[in-house]
C-alpha cells in the first residue's frame, strides 16, 4: 500500500523545483539565453581549483576501497578532525572529531538534527519567511512547524515573535543566517537576546530548547559578521554543507556539529547518529569527504555574487521595486507588484522571468530572485524586469 503522505509530497514536488522544470522546458522551446531562471540556489561559480586538484590527487593515489568504499558511519576520522581543527582555528573552540558527524549535505544535517532533538507532537519554531523544506522535514520527524514572523523591513529575526511562539511543547528553533530567502544576517546582539530568553525559559523546563543553526551560506556574506552560535547558546546544533561555499551541491557533503560545550553533548551526538542511521544518511560520499579534508579552509568566492547582487538590487531599485538589501546568501527578496505573488509570477513568466513566489516560504506578497546565476544573465534580464514593472503602471 503506497504511503499517502509520501505520495502527496512526491507528486506535488516543491514550487521551486516546479519552476526549475518549467525553465528547462522553456529553454528547449525558445533558447536558454531567452529564459531568465532565478528559481534554484544552484551556484554558477565553479568549485575552487583546489577542489579539482584534490579530486585528481585522490583519484590517482588511492585504492578503490579508499576512494569509493563505505567510510565509518559518522565519516572518516581524518575528515572529521580536519573539520573540527578548522572550526577551532576560526572560532577559538576546542572541538574534536567526536563533535562532527559527516552527512549528505545540509538537508541531511537538518533532518538528523530534527529527528534527534524532537519527539512526536513536539513543536519546532521557524522564522518566516523560511526555506520551504523545513516544514516537510519537521513534519517528517513527527513534529509541528510553528511560524514566528521575522521583523518587517529588515527581516531580522524577531526575538519577540519567537518568545510568543514558545510553548511547553517547543523542542527547537531553527535559525538560518545568512538567510534563504531574504539574505538577512542575524546580528550578534539579536542572537544574544534570543539566547538570553531561551536560558530564561529553560529554567522552568525539564528539557532545554535547542537551536538548530542551519548555516549552508555561512561563507557567503558581503561584510556582515556571522556569529558562531554555539558561543552564544550552548544547546546549539550546527548544520553545514559545502553546497554553497565550495559550489558542490550535487556532491552531497556536509556535517552536523554537536559542540562539546553543550552539557548534553554525550546524549545528543548518539541521537544524531541514530537519526542518521534511521534515515539512511550514514557514510557520506567517500571521495568528497576526502576533498573536504583537503579544502576545509578554502575561501568561498563571493566576489561574483557581490557583483550580481549590486547590479540586480540597484537596477530593480531604480525601476521602483522594493527590495531587501541582502547581507548574505545569494537571494534578493523583492515585493511583488500586486498582493498575489503567484499572480505576479505568472505575469513575470510572460516576460520569461522566473522568480519564486513567497507563499511557499510562509508569507504572501513577495518573490525570491536567486542571483547565483551568471552576471550576463542578470544583465540580459534587466529590460524584462523593467517591462514587467511598466506593465503595472
Ligand atoms: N538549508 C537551506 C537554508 C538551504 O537554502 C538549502 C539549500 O538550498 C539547504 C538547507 C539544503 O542544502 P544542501 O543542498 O547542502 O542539502
Amino acid at each position: 500500500m503506497i504511503n499517502k503522505t509520501m505520495y502527496a509530497r512526491g507528486a506535488e514536488s516543491s514550487v521551486i523545483r516546479e519552476i526549475f522544470t518549467y525553465a528547462c522546458q522553456r529553454k528547449e522551446q525558445i533558447g536558454a539565453e531567452n529564459v531568465f531562471d532565478f528559481s534554484l540556489g544552484n551556484p554558477s561559480i565553479p568549485a575552487p581549483a583546489a577542489v579539482r586538484e584534490s579530486i585528481e590527487r585522490n583519484l590517482m593515489g588511492r585504492s578503490p576501497e579508499e576512494l569509493h568504499g563505505y567510510t565509518p558511519a559518522p565519516g572518516l576520522p581524518s575528515t572529521r578532525k580536519a573539520v573540527a581543527d578548522s572550526l577551532n582555528r576560526r572560532f577559538g573552540t576546542a572541538y574534536g572529531q567526536q563533535n562532527i558527524f559527516m552527512t549528505c549535505g545540509a538537508a541531511a544535517s537538518v533532518c538528523c538534527a530534527l529527528h534527534a532533538l524532537t519527539n512526536p507532537g513536539d513543536e519546532v519554531i521557524v522564522v518566516s519567511p523560511y526555506f520551504p523544506e523545513y516544514r516537510v522535514w519537521i513534519e517528517e520527524a513527527g513534529a509541528v512547524c510553528v511560524e514566528a514572523p521575522a521583523k518587517s523591513v529588515t527581516f531580522n529575526l524577531s526575538v519577540g515573535s519567537i518568545m510568543s511562539a514558545i510553548t511547553e511543547k517547543t523542542a527547537a528553533v531553527i535559525v538560518n543566517s545568512p538567510n534563504n530567502p531574504t539574505g538577512a544576517v542575524y546580528p550578534r546582539e539579536t542572537l544574544t537576546r534570543l539566547a538570553n530568553i531561551l536560558h530564561e525559559r529553560n529554567k522552568s523546563r525539564l528539557h532545554p530548547i535547542y537551536l538548530i543553526s542551519d548555516e549552508p551560506y555561512r561563507e557567503v556574506t558581503y561584510g556582515a559578521e556571522v556569529p558562531w552560535v554555539p558561543d552564544l547558546y550552548e544547546h546549539t546544533v550546527v548544520c553545514y554543507s559545502y553546497s554553497k561555499s565550495l559550489s558542490l551541491p550535487g556532491e552531497r557533503v556536509g556535517w552536523v556539529l554537536v559542540p562539546n560545550t553543550d552539557p548534553m553533548a554525550d546524549k545528543v551526538m548518539p541521537a544524531i547518529a541514530g537519526a542518521a542511521r534511521s534515515l539512511g544518511f550514514v557514510c557520506a560520499p567517500a571521495l568528497f569527504q576526502r576533498v573536504v579534508e583537503d579544502c576545509v579552509d578554502e575561501p568561498a568566492d563571493v566576489e561574483a555574487y557581490a557583483r550580481n547582487r549590486n547590479l540586480l538590487a540597484n537596477a530593480l531599485g531604480e525601476m521602483g521595486y522594493t527590495t531587501v538589501e541582502p547581507q548574505g546568501a545569494f537571494y534578493l527578496w523583492v515585493r511583488a507588484l500586486e498582493p498575489d505573488a503567484q499572480a505576479f509570477c505568472e505575469r513575470a513568466k510572460s516576460f520569461e522571468l522566473l522568480p519564486v513566489p513567497s507563499d511557499s516560504f510562509g508569507v504572501p506578497g513577495w518573490v525570491r530572485i536567486g542571483y547565483c546565476v551568471s552576471y550576463e544573465t542578470i544583465k540580459a534580464s534587466l529590460p524584462a524586469w523593467k517591462a514587467l514593472a511598466e506593465s503595472y503602471r
